[in-house]
């Protein structure tokens, strides 16, 4: 059939991993395509993740904090919140960050098409044209030959089937609108997502219930970090029921009535205003045309790809969400880079770029609710599991000066060393702003640092940074005083 576009690499989905694909591959001097169904770039994590749940997550942590400063004498009215211009502030951060993304494409030329992409053949990719919200199609199709494919569809989120449909029961998607705030609020799923989510709605007053499969909230993360996190925020939970999964839902006028299940066979109910599903997400791999390009997808939607990010079928790459966990925005960058250079490498006869892979030691987590939790590397329950001897060094917050002078001192930094090579093998922080420190405990895992590499680098006093200084003197037994 006729062609419309003829590029080097085309590639499906402008999310983090697509995005960050197209402009190192045009920057590398390929020629690419990038098709994204919906009116803006940077998928998931700038329009309904990422991004906008930090917007209102801020405001909650400006919010929470202006309210404990009444124990220490300052006082201000309660806030009037307008969630009308909060909205409009929220998609005014996704318009800046998305449209900045536009122009990067523009002045890079990578061309940008608009609509649903599958694969119909080894080489071409039919894209079906979108308009609105990304749903309706226009009926117009065109059809891109490629030498190189980048897949990089992402994922969206789970949905318990039998909760019914009704505008009180929300995925993270429906959350971020903001639509209402409820006064009784379930949270199923006590993962990073659902307690973000959950942070923001408490703050603005909803109170809270949440129910988890796993023993504890935050599955993944070290539990001693998970304990300080769960006492400071007990406040705005009325129930947190672990190891229970929701088996029923139905909509009633006062609310949405769900039914639970423990491990133990008991039941219980409770009625809410809003229901959100926060359960995980499938990856896009079902609908992109895959068996035309005779491209495996297993049973949940994945698809297998090997350090260079390429599929079994050598042509075709795939990154992101779309190639499994942790389904997070910065591994899909990294991913979306290596495939980018291979295709370029390949492309151009460049062997080193041809050479490039996804080497990364470690990948860093971190639910940015109040306080923070952030974590990379192995915890010491992963630690155990594998039968790797550790030692650990702990700094607890409340030795730290900026920690008590900003009073959130509840907080602790802790770093796990290997006995066997004194290296660095994990860490995890709790307290506030972990998130924006983890990425130093990351690069002393990528770097193999020890304790004394770490105790002994010089860190900017009074920092909450400096608490990672002093987590690693704490394990090779010497101390300053400096706190
Ligand atoms: P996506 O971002 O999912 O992008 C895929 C794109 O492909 C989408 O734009 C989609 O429209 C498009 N697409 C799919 N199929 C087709 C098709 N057939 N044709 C055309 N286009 C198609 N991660 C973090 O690292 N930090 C966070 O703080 C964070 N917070 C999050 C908060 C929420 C509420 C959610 C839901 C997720 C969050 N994540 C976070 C996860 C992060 O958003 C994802 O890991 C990331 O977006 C994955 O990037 P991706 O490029 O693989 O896919």
């Amino acid at each position: 059939g006729a062609v419309d576009h003829e590029c080097d690499v085309v590639v499906l989905g402008g999310g983090p991993g697509g995005y960050s694909a197209a402009f190192r591959a045009a920057d590398l001097g390929l020629k690419v395509v990038l098709v994204e169904r919906y009116g803006t770039l940077g998928g998931v994590c700038l329009n309904v993740g990422c991004i906008p749940s930090k917007a209102l997550l801020h405001v909650a942590a400006v919010i929470d904090e202006a309210r404990h400063l009444a124990d220490i004498g300052v006082t201000f009215g309660a806030p009037q919140i307008d969630v009308e211009r909060l909205r409009a502030h929220k998609q005014a951060v996704i318009g800046k960050l998305t449209a900045g993304l536009a122009s990067m494409a523009k002045m890079r030329k990578v061309t940008v098409l608009r609509g649903v992409g599958r694969l119909v053949g080894p080489h071409h990719l039919a894209v079906e044209e979108t308009t609105g919200l990304g749903k309706e199609r226009t009926g117009r199709q065109q059809v891109v030959a490629f030498r190189r494919a980048i897949l990089a569809a992402g994922s969206q989120p789970v949905r318990l089937p039998f909760l019914p449909q009704d505008e009180r029961i929300v995925d993270s998607t429906g959350a971020l609108e903001l639509a209402r705030v409820p006064q009784r609020m379930l949270v199923i799923g006590g993962g990073i997502i659902g307690l973000e989510m959950a942070t923001v709605y408490s703050t603005l007053g909803a109170r809270l219930e949440v129910v988890e499969m796993a023993d504890g909230l935050m599955p993944g993360a070290d539990r001693d970090l998970v304990k300080v996190w769960q006492k400071v925020n007990a406040h705005r939970f009325d129930a947190i029921r672990l190891r229970t999964r929701t088996v029923a839902a139905e909509a009633t006028a006062d609310g949405i009535r769900v039914t639970f299940e423990g491990a133990d066979g008991a039941r219980g109910e409770g009625v809410y205003d809003l229901v959100l599903q926060a359960v995980g997400r499938v990856p896009n791999g079902r609908s992109i045309g895959a068996e035309a390009a005779g491209l495996p997808v297993d049973e949940r939607g994945f698809i297998r790809v090997d350090r260079q990010m390429r599929t079994a079928v050598p042509h075709l790459f795939a990154i992101g969400d779309l190639v499994g966990q942790p389904m997070l925005a910065h591994k899909a960058v990294h991913e979306g880079h290596v495939a980018a250079e291979v295709c370029a490498g390949e492309l151009l006869g460049d062997e080193k770029l041809a050479r490039a892979a996804f080497d990364a030691r470690v990948i860093p987590s971190v639910a940015y609710t109040d306080p923070e939790i952030a974590w990379v590397g192995l915890t010491e329950e992963q630690a155990r599991a594998q039968g790797i001897a550790v030692h650990k060094g702990l700094f607890p917050w409340s030795a730290s000066g900026r920690a008590i002078a900003n009073r959130r001192d509840e907080g602790f930094t802790k770093l796990l060393f290997e006995e066997a090579s004194g290296r660095i093998v994990g860490g995890g922080i709790v307290g506030v702003h972990a998130g924006d420190m983890i990425g130093e405990v990351a690069l002393a895992i990528e770097m193999g640092a020890d304790a004394v590499d770490i105790g002994r680098t010089i860190h900017p006093h009074p920092t909450l940074g400096e608490t990672i200084g002093l987590a690693a003197e704490a394990a090779h037994g010497s101390c300053t005083d400096l706190p």
